[in-house]
């Protein structure tokens, strides 16, 4: 915005220049005219005329020099413009590119959410309520998670190993006991790889 706002200050700059030694051209025109008519006639005024149109000549070459500089810079102020221009279009391309990878991914997950979470209320039908109640009530407890698998000795939740005299008890325990991890609290799972 800055580089567009300088081009256009500089394209109203060079408007002006351009005005002003179009202001001069006319005047020293004018000059040339009343001269060459020859309604003029005393040596006198006759010298002011032509001083005046050498004065205005001199005046227009500088003014025009202005307009020269004014352009110079109005130039590279458009290069610049142009080149800020190709580098957001870039950056908004990549803007548009993580966007619709987001989208994309918000979908999938949001799938994923309805599938699981139908998954979850077939698995929790065949869980008896007090145990349900119990893991759900570890789950808050515990960010989210309520029961870890024993895996070779070690609490997966918390990630701690389970002292002998712990591990002894969950050996002893029938399979339908609910056991439960000294340090956390969380449901202990047992599998093959308990360690058991
Ligand atoms: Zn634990």
């Amino acid at each position: 915005m800055a580089a567009q706002t300088e081009e256009s200050d500089c394209a109203r700059e060079q408007t002006k220049a351009e005005q002003d030694v179009d202001q001069v051209r006319q005047r020293a025109a004018r000059d040339q005219q009343r001269l060459d008519s020859g309604a003029v006639t005393s040596p006198k005024d006759l010298e002011n005329l032509q001083r005046e149109i050498a004065s205005l000549a001199k005046r227009q070459g500088d003014l025009e020099d202005v307009v020269l500089e004014v352009m110079e810079r109005r130039e590279s102020a458009q290069e610049r413009v142009a080149e800020l221009t190709e580098r957001v279009g870039a950056v908004q391309g990549k803007i548009d590119d993580a966007t619709a990878r987001r989208d994309a991914a918000v979908e999938e997950l949001d799938g994923e959410a309805g599938s699981v979470t139908k998954e979850r209320e077939v698995v929790s039908g065949s869980v008896p309520d007090d145990l349900l109640k119990l893991y759900d009530k570890l789950r808050e407890q515990q960010g989210g998670v309520g029961a870890a698998k024993l895996y070779q000795r070690s609490c997966q939740g918390c990630r701690q190993e389970l002292a002998i005299t712990e591990l002894s008890e969950i050996r002893a325990a029938a399979p339908d006991t609910v056991v439960r991890c000294e340090n956390c609290r969380r449901i202990l799972v047992r599998t093959a790889d308990s360690g058991l």
